[in-house]
């Protein structure tokens, strides 16, 4: 296990634009206003979700496309260092008319109808992603 404490430095709120790509919008936010730890949720609608799904036998990532308007029920993420760099990972959940939701992790290629997101900066040593040989994926070191 791997703990490290934080403060909360701020609380930016964001919105998004129609038309607007999920992740490199929130990417670009987080970036240029310098933020290397934050916590991120956000809420809204899509008119596209492009999603990711971690095979944990294969250590690879399946993309897949829901290319349908949706409803943005629930995004959790994080922001962190990965080769000195913000790094944004959001997964979200969606929903379609009649409530059937999917989920995974987002992937550049999400379009955004309307989205609110909250980012809540850290202040301190942010966490920096590392490889990780167990899983495949860069986790926090
Ligand atoms: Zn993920």
């Amino acid at each position: 296990m791997i703990g490290r404490r934080l403060e909360v430095a701020a609380v930016h709120l964001v919105r998004l634009a129609t038309g607007d790509d999920l992740y490199e919008g929130l990417t670009t936010f987080v970036t240029d206003a310098g933020i290397t730890a934050a916590t991120v949720t956000c809420l809204g609608a899509v008119r596209r979700a492009s999603l990711r799904y971690y095979d944990q036998d294969l250590h690879r990532y399946d993309d897949f496309v829901l290319d349908e308007h949706l409803e943005l029920v629930a995004g959790v993420g994080n922001v962190s260092l990965l080769e000195g760099a913000s790094f944004l990972h959001l997964h979200a959940a969606f929903a379609r008319a009649d409530g059937q939701a999917f989920g995974g992790h987002v992937n550049v290629g999400t379009e955004v109808f309307a989205l609110e997101a909250h980012v809540t900066e850290l202040r301190g040593e942010p966490p920096r992603r590392r490889p990780d040989d167990c899983t495949g994926l860069t986790l926090w070191g």
